[in-house]
């Protein structure tokens, strides 16, 4: 069985693939972004798959990999086309080649016309293909810098992709307008650039004058790109927390263990936000812990102190993970939620104040 997520970059409007071999729990990433590395790295630990491979489409204009950061942080070795001219890569794949994740497996399918080493990805069963910035839903790459030629787009479109079935799944790497995914047979008929009966002359005329402004990030990300990802300053890194080991979660969230709280709970502001009842109810609160309910927290707010770290609890860890959330919106630098609240507190046997009697 295939483990399948579409995962979404907002400020590129970038797709990333994450595709994992049930059995194996063996997975690859196709077009991971920078910034979004912490998102794909906690669901990878959620869902227990091991990243074996990063696969880029492509050499990107308009984001920076992830490729590299996420070699650093997980071990995955860095999958690019030996026709794209990008370096520090672990594979250099080419036409025909397999990419195995587990008993699964894409194949590469060199798909030159927005750059000369962009790439599709089909999937074993060929129920998908990854398309980069070749064909898109309704619409395709651009192809007027970076190597770009529009004949070999509509080559690699009507000889390539055109010749998979047609329920074939087509997913890109972007799309602008909401859409999520397409296939082969309705790209055929409905993609107004490459559909129908339009020839490779008509589309090159259609693709030279486009007009299109110049990509914004393109200066930055190309040259970032080439070397997979890798920082100028290669020390850099995303920021992590460290005044404690904090685990992030897929939902967005900072968490820490309550054996870590038990030992350094001097050390940071403990903010319980159940009710009064609560705190002094049959679980009890942690010693040093300021009571704050919800529903005041964010009046109340002010009186806590900025310039130390604030750990959130209530009962389970749902109020206080809407409390992180609250906390950081009004300015707290360091925040973290205590992962399953006072019940897993108390399942550790971790001492408490304030129970009756
Ligand atoms: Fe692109």
């Amino acid at each position: 069985m295939l483990i399948f997520r579409q995962l979404f970059d907002g400020q590129s409007s970038t797709y990333t693939y994450l595709l994992a071999d049930a059995r194996t729990r063996e997975a690859v990433l196709i077009d991971p972004v920078f910034e979004q590395v912490r998102r794909e790295v906690a669901l990878i630990e959620e869902l227990g798959l091991r990243l074996r491979l990063t696969i880029e489409t492509h050499v990107h204009a308009d984001h920076i990999t992830g490729a590299w950061l996420l070699r650093r942080r997980l071990g995955s070795r860095i999958a690019v086309s030996a026709r794209s001219g990008a370096g520090g890569a672990d594979i250099l794949f080419d036409d025909g080649d397999r990419l195995a994740f587990g008993d699964r497996h894409l194949e590469v399918m060199a798909t030159p016309g927005h750059t000369a080493g962009c790439s599709s990805f089909v999937l074993d069963d060929r129920s998908a293909a990854f398309t980069g910035d070749c064909l898109l839903i309704r619409g395709c790459g651009r192809t007027d810098f970076q190597q770009g030629d529009p004949r070999a787009m509509y080559r690699s479109v009507h000889e390539r992709l055109f010749s998979l079935p047609d329920e074939c799944l087509v997913y890109p790497a972007h799309d602008y307008r909401g859409s999520t995914v397409t296939s082969v047979g309705e790209e055929k008929l409905f993609n107004p650039r490459l559909g129908g009966d339009i020839g490779e002359a008509d589309f090159a005329g259609y693709m030279r004058n486009l007009g299109l402004a110049h990509p914004n990030r393109i200066d930055v990300a190309v040259p970032a790109n080439l070397r997979c990802g890798e920082p100028e300053d290669a020390a850099a890194d995303l920021a992590e927390p460290d005044w404690a080991p904090l685990t992030y979660t897929y939902a967005g969230l900072w968490e820490v263990q309550p054996q870590w709280l038990e030992e350094h709970h001097a050390e940071v502001q403990i903010v319980d936000v159940r009710e009064a009842a609560e705190f002094d109810g049959i679980l009890g609160h942690i010693e040093g812990a300021v009571l704050v309910p919800l529903g005041e927290l964010k009046a109340r707010a002010a009186a806590l102190d900025k310039a130390r770290p604030v750990v959130t609890v209530c009962r389970s860890g749902a109020r206080s993970a809407q409390a992180a959330v609250l906390l950081e919106k009004e300015g707290f630098p360091r925040i973290a939620n205590l992962a399953g609240g006072m019940l897993r507190w108390r399942a550790q046997r971790l001492p408490v104040e304030g129970t009756p009697g």
